[in-house]
């Protein structure tokens, strides 16, 4: 597996291998790598001739008060997990190189960007897809993979890749979770063995909200009062139902409807949701 650290090796890497013929798929992550991330690397593998996959923590995303000073760099370990799914380059830029001094460009998808966790994170989304869009004009993917885990942050990459013509198929894998239920994530990192306990009222409270929903209750009010009831002891940011394209707010559950709930445990900030589309009869 190759290690790219410059721009414009990673470029001239790519259109090599694009003038060869051959597929590129892309997986864009910030690293500390898990069985999430993996399971999007293993996919891209699978369906393409070369795999990509980016490690980035991208400072544009993160507010001062945030964590990008305190968020986990395990660089070889990720190596080893990247390697192991079948990555053909790892892409690794320096920050310098990314945001040189005079840095003055952000891409903004306005609307999408704004609610659930634009609302606690105004400049999260414009972080995300400004850093998305260099690292698409540098590795030149034909399809980026992306975890539905991070739904909103779909919805943002999948109107930004249409509206500014990327001419790149952006696939969305689901959720990987701990076998009780967890949504695995970087953050999990920070939680104590009692935080990770309760954190768990995330999960539980979307997947009760779910049945309710499978067994047909539509009524957005009586759907957010179970997941609200069952985090009622977490430090909750939001709980929503909102449509999965538009990010907004459904009193009836109807489409393609995003359950998303947020919430502070400890020093993690955690999210999860659940999707669910309504049959049509
Ligand atoms: P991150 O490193 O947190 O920026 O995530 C990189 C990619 O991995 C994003 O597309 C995330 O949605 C995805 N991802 C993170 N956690 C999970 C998970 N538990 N299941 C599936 N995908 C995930």
């Amino acid at each position: 597996m190759k290690i790219i650290r410059g721009k414009s090796e990673m470029r001239a890497w790519s259109l090599e291998r694009r003038c060869a013929g051959d597929s590129i798929g892309f997986v864009p992550t910030m690293g500390a790598l898990h069985e999430g991330h993996a399971s999007l690397m293993r996919a891209s593998a699978k369906e393409n001739r070369v795999t990509v996959a980016s490690i980035f923590v991208n400072p544009t995303q993160f507010a001062p008060h945030e964590d990008f000073n305190a968020y986990p760099r395990t660089f070889e370990d990720d190596c080893r997990i990247a390697e192991d799914m079948g990555v053909t380059a790892i892409y690794a830029p320096e920050k310098v190189s990314l945001y040189p001094d005079g840095y003055a460009t952000y891409v903004n998808v306005e609307g999408l960007s704004e609610g659930l966790c634009g609302r606690s994170r105004p400049i999260f989304f414009r972080g995300v897809a400004t850093v998305v869009t260099k690292l698409f004009n540098t590795v030149l993917p034909d399809r980026a993979y992306f975890g539905m885990k991070d739904a909103q942050q779909c919805a943002v990459i999948r109107r930004m890749t249409r509206d500014l013509d990327f001419g790149i198929e952006i696939i969305e894998l689901p959720t990987v979770r701990e076998p009780d239920g967890l949504a695995m994530s970087s953050r999990n990192r920070y939680l104590t063995p009692e935080e990770r306990a309760q954190a768990l009222a995330i999960s539980r409270g979307l997947f009760k909200a779910e049945s309710q929903m499978k067994a047909g209750e539509r009524s957005a009010e009586s759907i957010l009062k179970t997941v609200r009831d069952e985090m009622a002891g977490l430090n909750i940011d939001y709980i929503e139902l909102v449509d999965a394209d538009t990010i907004q707010p459904l009193e009836r559950v109807e489409g393609r409807a995003l359950l998303a709930a947020a919430a502070w445990v400890g020093k993690a900030r955690l999210i999860d949701n659940i999707q669910y589309e309504v049959p049509t009869s």
